[in-house]
This record gives C-alpha cells, structure tokens and sequence, in this order.
C-alpha cells in the first residue's frame, strides 16, 4: 500500500464512504487524508462533576452511567432522551438521529465518558449526540491529552462520519502508513532549521504527545508546505532569467541624457534613482525584465516609467505604456507630452474612440518605426496594432489586467519586451513574495519631498452642511474639491440615484455664477467624460462630482478636498487610492469620510485606519487582515489561497525563514541535482506535476 492509494484502503471506510470524503471534503487518496489537519484539539484532560456544571455552552467531558433512555415526540419526529447521572447528579443526553443504533448499543449502568457541548434549558444540563467512550475502552486506548478537531461537513456528520470516527481513519491510517511514510527534506536541512522529522511531524499534527511537540509538528509542516512553494517561484525566476532572453539596451544614450541633464523637473527621491539603477541593470543583463513596480500613490511611478522607455528608445527600441482606463491613459499621455516637451520625441494616445484616422495614421507610424512612445487602454491589444520593435512595455495599475492580455502583448516580437508593471495598490511584502515570488520587485517607499499628509477626518451624514461650509472656506482660497460617490455593480441604479441627488443637493449649495461644478460618472460618453475633466483640469470648476472612475491616476495639484460620500461602502485600497488624489500639490489637503451612523465593526476599522494612518503598505496590511488573502488581487492563480496549515498573513516570519532557505538551496544547487538533496528534489518535481496550473501566472 502507498499513499497514493484510494481511501477504501483504510479500515472502515468502505465505497460509499468513500465517495462521499471525495465529495464533501476533497479527499481522495491516502496522502490527503494523511494532509488533512485538524483545525483546533481539545485538551480532554479535565472532568467535570455534574454539579459543577456552568451554563456557557463549552465543550465538557463528564464521567457518568446511563439510567434509563425514552422516546420523546415532538412536532417533527420524535427525540430520544437519556438521563446520564453521576455521584452528584443527574443531566441529559439528547439524541434526534439514529436512535436504533444507540438503543441497541448503549449499555445502561456502565461508565461512560461523555464529550460535547453543554446547553442549558429549564434547569437542566443536557448534550446534545455527545460523543461517548466506555470508560473501560477510554483506559485502554490511552488517550493523547490534546484530541484533534477536524473540520466537517454537516452531510458527512449525518451520515455517521463524527469527529470519532474520523479520528479512527486517520489513527487506522497512522498505523498502516506509518513506516512508509517518506522525508521530504535531508537531514542536513532540518537540522540546519531546526525542524523536526516527517513521520514524527505527521503523527503529532494528529494527536499531539504534548503541546510542545504539537507546536513543532505545526513548525515544520507550515516551513514546508512554504518553503516548497518559494522553491517553485523561485527556481521558476531562474529559469526565466537564464533562458528567456530579453532585448539588451546597451548604453544610456542621448534622450535618456538630454531629458535627464536638462529636462527633469526636480531632483529624483532617492528610491527612485534606486529603482532606476535596479532596472537598468535588469535591462542590461541579455536576460528578460519582468519587474512589479509597487509605489504609493503620487510617489512617483510616471517619471520612473518615461525614464525606462528613453532608455529604450536610446538603444533603437519602441516604447508603450498601458493603462487600465481611458482617463488614466489620457493623463498618462497629456504628463509625458509636458514632460517631453522641449525634446523631439514622437508620442501618441491610442483608445477605444481613437478616430479611424489618427488610428490608421498611428499603425502605419508604429510599424515603420517613426513612432517611438505610444500610450493606450486595452486597445493596444488589437492585433492591428504592430510595432516595430517593441523594447519595453509599461503597464499601470497592474491587477485591472489579466494574464491573458499580458501574453498577447508579448507575443509580437520575437523576443519579449521587458516588462514593467507598476501598481499603486501596494500589497504587504510578505504577500508579495507568495504571489510574485518569481518577479522581481522594486519599491519606491519615499514620497517626494514637501508633501504634507492629507489630513483625514470622518464625519456622519448629520454633519454634511459643516462639511459644505467647509469646501466654501477651501474654493473661497481658490482651491478645488472632489465629492465622490459608490459604484457598486450590484446597486447601480441606486448608485446613479444617490449620485444625481447628491449632485442637485450640490448645485443647490454652491449656485451659479459663483460656483461651476464637473460631474463625471461611468455612464457617459469618453468625450463628455473628458471635456468635465478638462475643465476641473484647468480649473473652470471647482467641484468634481464623481464615482470612482477617478479612482486611478487623476493629477490635479490644485484639488485640495476629498470629499467621500458613504465611506463606509469602500474598501480600504479604494479609499487609499481615492485620497491619493489630493495632496499632490504645496497646499495642505485634507479628506473628509462621511458615513451613516450605522457602521460595522469591519467597516469602523476601515475608516479608523484612513484616519491614522497614509502610508499604503501599513494600509494595505490592515486589509489583508479584515479581508483575507481570497480577495487581494493575484492570490487566486498563486496558490497561496490553497495552503494546508500555512497561513499566509499569520505566519509571516515562517515564510521569510522558509524563503530565504528556497534561496540558499538554490544559490548552492540551483538544479536540486546534488545527492543531499534528492528528497527535496523528489518532492519538488510531484508538487511541479500537480500544480502545473499556476506556473505560468506571469
Ligand atoms: P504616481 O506614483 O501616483 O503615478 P506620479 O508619477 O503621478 O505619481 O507623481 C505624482 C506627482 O509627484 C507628480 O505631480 C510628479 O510630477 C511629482 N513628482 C514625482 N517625482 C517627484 C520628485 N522626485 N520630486 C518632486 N515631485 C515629484
Ligand atoms: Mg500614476
């Protein structure tokens, strides 16, 4: 018998069972089962005298002997009762299933130990299908101290699979695979981190010899299952790195020069002169850039991206910057445009209401090389548009694109562009490492000097008219204003509601002539969307009314306020990102969060953690703990959603142990080929086989 064999193996478990273990809980061969980790252990050394009994539905064990069991009906069916009595007194033991099999099985006048959750109801204790050893059985078996939980399905319990009997499979299974149970790291490994033996791990993740050896059993297993995943990403930017071959720029040329001797309008934060040199480097190499750019909003990215593509442009390449919406692409192209404006350099904007001229007039400049910069949305993608030779692809506000679309732009050289996605939605390192592990990232953690921090307040509704007061008090300093509503797919048409209403209650605060007001929302036409912008742009307006299509990338310097209307309907990044529109210039910003006094615990942290803090990683964080790691994008194709026993945000120090072991491994056997290492090397290969899927996520 092995592991891999299917579960009808194990005593006990015949087809049928089978099956439904398949079904219900996804276990199908022995290695799952023996995988399959109890989720809590109960500590079944303490018992509980009948009259010592308190009323706070815990699990408790009690000693005792079954006096009699009757019948009882109820409306639906009918419940069996058992009065279950000790040397202090008398409790019930409640059974509505299966009662044929308890009434031929339980034995009256026997000691029993009984196990379950206590209720309480009309002076009584009862317990409800408690779990029951015959003391006798219980003495003979000798039981472990901590007994294993192990999460179920509500079809499984009704069809007899308890947390008994599940515990029987796994100890049947302990006892028959025990001996062929194999290491998975080399004894040189564990030693070197301290982890202990495989057989050892397994047995007590099940049933604990002690809590000591149940903290090192869950040590190991959580060191592995991460340090094999870090070995997967890792090995696999290895071997991007030594064979996928990317276009080499050479040497800094003249634009990238020109602009930067004479053309740069301020002096570089010193973590963008570092990310610059890290990707130079990677440019330099012959190998093939694939670099996430994570920055917070307003550190910076544009500068960094139009450096990286003069670069390009030095060495004889084109370049392209992709964003996510036609706004964005827009601010984009109008940025690098003022940027580049006292240098001859061919820009064009390409997007969905491109006309059919510029379009054609953009393809046949693309294709003989005389454009050198094109900035676009999605619609860079069209197999129309052909470059000549594409040196470097930008692509902004990474996780609005999929996998796919990356693929397809790298498809049309004969060597791949270098790759650069930068991302103001900054996720915490630790989860970074897991769902990129195999890309290289840089981090621009420095804003540019001066800025102030937006100062961050949250109001409820019933003080919206000090807040318009306010707002005149900023537009009367010639400032400008942002009011921002939800857009929530699901309630869109009562979105629009609340935004028309909010935009009329607007009009009637701040009135013609001596107010002009934008409003920009998802439902209108490209060009209306950005004939309202330009004029907030060049401050015609001085209130945007909005939704969140001005999440991403507006730069208005002198927009001061960031009015945000029922804040507690937007996610923590959202709310980030939608600040991060303010405070772009010398002026001192603030947000205003408005809500309804109705909050949710979730949604008070969210809008505790805006007001505290503006540093994004720190922001990011607190998300990924309210949100969990499901729901951050890129988690899904990683595998980090699919851990057994490691937790992602909880075992942070785990991971960076387990990462750096991946590194140094590889750094000495980069092919897993060296003898001491041929467990890892063998369960790194199954593990390859098995999730095949996800090693081509980027
Ligand atoms: P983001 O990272 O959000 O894309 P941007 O590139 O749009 O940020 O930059 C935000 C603002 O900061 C822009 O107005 C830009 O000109 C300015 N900026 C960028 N780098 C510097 C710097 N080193 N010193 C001063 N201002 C800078
Ligand atoms: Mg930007």
């Amino acid at each position: 018998m092995n592991l891999n064999s299917p579960l009808t193996y194990i005593k006990g478990i015949s087809n049928a069972r089978a099956a439904s273990l398949s079904a219900e809980l996804g276990l199908h061969r022995l290695h799952d089962l023996l995988h399959y980790f109890p989720f809590r252990y109960i500590d079944r050394t303490k018992f509980y005298k009948i009259t010592e009994l308190i009323d706070n539905s815990s699990d408790v064990q009690v000693i005792g002997k079954v006096l009699d069991l009757k019948t009882v009906k109820q409306k639906r069916g009918s419940r069996l009762v058992a009065r279950f009595q000790d040397e202090t007194g008398i409790m019930e033991l409640v059974w509505f299933k299966g009662h044929k099999w308890i009434k031929e099985s339980i034995k009256i006048n026997t000691p029993y130990i009984i196990y379950g959750k206590l209720n309480f109801f009309n002076g009584t204790f009862s317990m409800v299908h408690p779990e029951m050893d015959l003391v006798e059985d219980y003495k003979r078996k000798k039981q472990t101290k901590l007994q294993p939980v192990y999460s179920s399905t509500e079809k499984l319990i009704n069809t007899g699979v308890s947390n008994k009997v599940f515990k029987g499979y796994v100890q049947n299974l302990l006892m028959q695979v025990f001996e062929n149970i194999q290491e998975t790291l080399s004894d040189d490994f564990r030693k070197t981190y301290q982890l202990l033996d495989k057989k050892q791990a397994l047995l007590n993740i099940h049933f604990p010899n002690s809590p000591e050896l149940l903290a090192k059993a869950q040590y190991r297993l959580k060191f592995e299952e991460l340090f094999f995943i870090q070995l997967q990403l890792l090995r696999k930017k290895l071997i991007r790195k030594n064979k996928i071959k990317g276009y080499v720029f050479e040497h800094v040329g003249n634009h990238f020069n020109e602009f930067y001797n004479n053309h740069l309008p301020f002096d570089l934060t010193n973590a963008q002169k570092r990310v610059l040199k890290e990707i130079r480097k990677d440019v330099a190499s012959h190998a093939h850039m694939n670099r996430l750019l994570q920055g917070d909003v307003g550190s910076g990215k544009t500068i960094v991206a139009l450096l990286s593509m003069l670069l390009a442009i030095d060495n004889g390449f084109q370049a392209t910057i992709m964003a996510p919406t036609e706004i964005l692409a827009t601010q984009h192209y109008n940025a690098i445009n003022e940027l580049l404006k006292d240098m001859n350099m061919s820009v064009e904007l390409l997007t969905g209401s491109t006309k059919t001229k510029k379009r054609k007039e953009i393809h046949t400049s693309l294709e003989n090389g005389e454009l050198k910069i094109l900035i676009g949305t999605h619609a860079l993608l069209e197999d129309k548009v052909q470059f000549q030779n594409l040196g470097i692809a930008i692509i902004d506000e990474q996780h609005r694109f999929g996998v796919a679309q990356r693929s397809k732009m790298w498809k049309k050289n004969d060597l791949p562009p270098h790759i650069l996605v930068m991302t103001a939605t900054p996720i915490p390192r630790t989860l970074a490492m897991s769902v990129y592990g195999d890309l290289d990232i840089s981090v621009i953690d420095e804003l540019p000097p001066g800025r102030k921090e937006v100062k961050t307040v949250h109001r409820y509704d019933s003080n919206r008219l000090s807040v318009f007061k306010f707002m005149k008090q900023e537009i009367a300093k010639g400032r400008q204003v942002y009011v921002v509503y939800p857009l929530i797919q699901e309630s869109e048409a009562m979105d629009y509601k609340d935004l028309m209403d909010g935009y009329e209650s607007i009009s009637r605060e701040f009135p013609t002539p001596s107010y002009q007001i934008s409003i920009v929302h998802g439902k209108m036409k490209a060009d209306d969307k950005e004939f309202e912008m330009q004029r907030f742009v060049k401050g015609e307006t001085q209130i945007m009314v909005a939704t969140t299509v001005i999440e991403v990338g507006v730069n208005v310097p002198n927009a001061s306020v960031m009015v945000i209307e029922s804040a507690e309907r937007f996610g923590l990044s959202q709310l980030h990102q939608l600040r991060g529109r303010v405070g772009r210039g010398a002026d001192q910003s603030y947000c205003v969060l408005l809500s309804s006094f109705k909050l949710s615990s979730e949604a008070k942290t969210r809008l505790q953690t805006m007001v505290e803090t503006s540093d994004g990683f720190k922001i990011a964080e607190v998300d990924l703990k309210l949100r969990g790691p499901g729901n951050i994008m890129g988690t899904q194709q990683s595998g980090v959603l699919n851990l057994k026993i490691a937790d992602v945000v909880k075992d942070t120090p785990i991971l960076t142990k387990a990462r750096n072991a991946a590194i140094e491994l590889l750094q000495d056997d980069s092919n897993l080929s060296k003898p001491e290492n041929a467990a890892i090397q063998r369960t790194y290969s199954e593990l390859a086989k098995r999730t095949g899927a996800w090693s081509n996520i980027s």
